[in-house]
């Protein structure tokens, strides 16, 4: 489907507000919403030739939509990929993935501090396919090396990972699996396209949960994979078709009006989170504070080039606790003394959200998957948001003090 024409080599910013599906005869300047499960065909020649593949046009609210169109045109104009697809949900979004490039035999390497759905997704519901695996640790690229076999087919990265922000070398990974004959996918959640683009520095398919900074304020599930055409168009779109983890048209049209202030948004939340970072690194009640814009973080240099020189939104801190109870127990205690910012698990939204890690994204994992992937009882996630940061400081003191 034709965008409007827009002349080349506009700058991101620009195509974060102006790609989208041609007007309709009404001029509307605010993108259409399209809420239609169904498209009146103009003949039934016509109607014979598009679901032949023949000839562009709607069908059927499982193949196509144009506000869903909308949103994947501008992701993948900000990624930089030639192509986007729109799912229910960041984790359809790998479901789609793993459906279209993968069949028994084949194995599949993956980061072990990979967000926790993914770890069981791969490692557990997908083994039952007969699709092999193995998680590596994030950081250590000879452990990617060496993991490596003859029947791997794909390589996965999260950077900065949930909720450690530890990172991973995009363009060695990449290296890594082209000279094997595989493709590298890295999850961009965190760092968004306004940071880091993945593609550029090598990656085959880039993955989005839309849920969190790509709608930005909370309010719709969204998921997406940008690729090339053929791994688009060629593996994933017929799998897509068939299976019907489709992006509503509501909800693509919300992530599509928050791709709009994408960027400013990452820079902002940014600043507060840097901020934070330094200010929770003074605390006598915290033990160790993970931020890839500190100068403390183990991959500070790697991740400053990867990221636009930006650490991201999120930081996480351990507390000192004298054992894994205490931990547990404490930060509960910071945790239940909020008055301003909130308890809940979710992260990308402009309200500042906090979680305990171990108990709730990584709960379900067993006690060994959790220590592998360094998610303690004293750890506390903080997705920061736009409120003041002293306001954030204070909130967190009640807790923190109390101790
Ligand atoms: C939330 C999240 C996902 C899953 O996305 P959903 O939209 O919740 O399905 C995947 N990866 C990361 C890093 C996430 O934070």
């Amino acid at each position: 489907m034709p965008s409007h024409s827009l002349p080349p080599g506009l700058h991101p910013d620009t195509l974060a507000q102006r790609v989208a599906m041609e007007r309709s005869q009404y001029g509307e300047n605010s993108e259409a919403l399209y809420l239609t499960s169904g498209y009146v065909q103009p003949s039934a020649q016509t109607s014979a030739r598009r679901f032949g593949g023949e000839e562009e046009g709607y069908t059927y609210g499982r193949s196509g939509n144009p506000t869903v169109s909308s949103f994947e045109m501008r992701l993948a104009a900000m990624e930089g990929s030639e192509a986007a697809l729109a799912t229910s949900s960041g984790m359809s979004s790998i479901m789609l993935m793993l459906f279209s490039l993968l069949k028994a035999g084949d194995h599949v390497l993956y980061s072990q501090s990979m967000f926790g759905s993914t770890l069981k997704l791969i490692g557990s519901e997908f083994a039952r396919f007969g699709v092999e695996s193995t998680a590596v640790s994030q950081t250590d690229l000879a452990a990617w090396k060496a993991a490596m076999r003859p029947n791997t087919q794909l390589l996965f990265a999260e950077t900065p990972t949930n909720p450690l922000t530890e990172v991973c070398d995009i363009q060695a990974l990449a290296d890594l699996a082209h000279n094997a004959g595989a493709l590298l996918a890295v999850d961009n959640c965190f760092a968004t396209p306004a940071l880091q683009r993945p593609m550029q520095m090598g990656a085959d398919i880039v993955m989005h949960s839309g849920t969190k900074y790509l709608d930005g304020q909370g309010r719709v599930m969204a998921g997406a994979l940008c690729a090339s055409e053929s791994i688009m168009t060629g593996k994933c779109l017929p799998v897509m078709k068939n299976s019907g983890m489709v992006l509503s048209p509501f909800n693509a049209w919300v992530v599509l009006k928050g791709l709009e202030t994408l960027d400013i948004r990452m820079r902002a939340q940014s600043a507060r989170a840097h901020a934070l970072a330094l200010w929770l690194e003074q605390q006598p009640a915290v033990e160790r504070v993970h931020y890839p814009g500190l100068a403390s973080h183990p991959q500070h240099a790697l991740a400053m080039k990867q990221m636009s020189h930006i650490g991201g939104a999120i930081v996480s801190f351990d507390l000192k606790a004298a054992n894994a109870e205490q931990a547990r127990s404490r930060a509960f205690h910071v945790l239940d003394s909020l008055r301003v910012l909130s308890l809940c698990t979710n992260l990308g939204d402009t309200k500042t959200l906090l979680t305990h890690p171990a108990s709730t994204s990584h709960g379900k994992l067993a006690e060994a998957q959790r220590q592998a992937a360094g998610i303690g009882q004293g750890l506390i996630r903080v997705a920061v948001g736009l409120e003041h940061v002293g306001d954030m400081q204070d909130d967190l003191l009640r807790g923190l003090d109390t101790l």
